[in-house]
């Protein structure tokens, strides 16, 4: 019983801001619930969590995420501030479509995208000022 609270409030924590934390950001956020809470307690459930589907893991460079968002998107990284944002650039409609004599079935619709964002950009437009 005390375990799924634990869980429920590691799901809750990967659910909530900010999106795509990594392991350390859940344990930051977990940790002012449960404070006896250890970090390999948080990676122990978190990788059971994104085993059971619950939840996705995204690997960028050598840093693991968590996605809390199991429905079909992809991502825009920002190389600047190394934030990840939720991109819907298809869905299922567009993977129908993209049905042709090549393409017969996809399973893995991870897809990064990188440059910088528009937060990035606005705060170098003022240094430059
Ligand atoms: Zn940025
Ligand atoms: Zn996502």
């Amino acid at each position: 019983m005390r375990h799924s609270h634990q869980r429920n409030t590691i799901l809750e924590a990967v659910r909530a801001k900010p999106v795509h934390p990594t392991a350390y950001q859940v344990f930051e956020s977990v940790k002012e619930q449960i404070p006896n809470i250890s970090l390999a307690t948080v990676y122990r459930d978190l990788g059971q969590l994104a085993d059971n589907g619950i939840i996705n893991t995204i690997k960028k460079g050598n840093v693991v995420r968590y996605d809390g968002n199991t429905m079909i998107h992809q991502h825009f990284y920002c190389e600047e501030c190394g934030s990840l944002f939720d991109q819907e650039l298809f869905d299922e409609k567009f993977v129908f479509q993209l049905k042709t004599k090549i393409v017969h079935e996809i399973e893995n619709f991870d897809l990064m995208l990188t440059g910088t964002c528009i937060k990035c950009k606005n705060n170098g437009d003022k240094l430059k000022c």
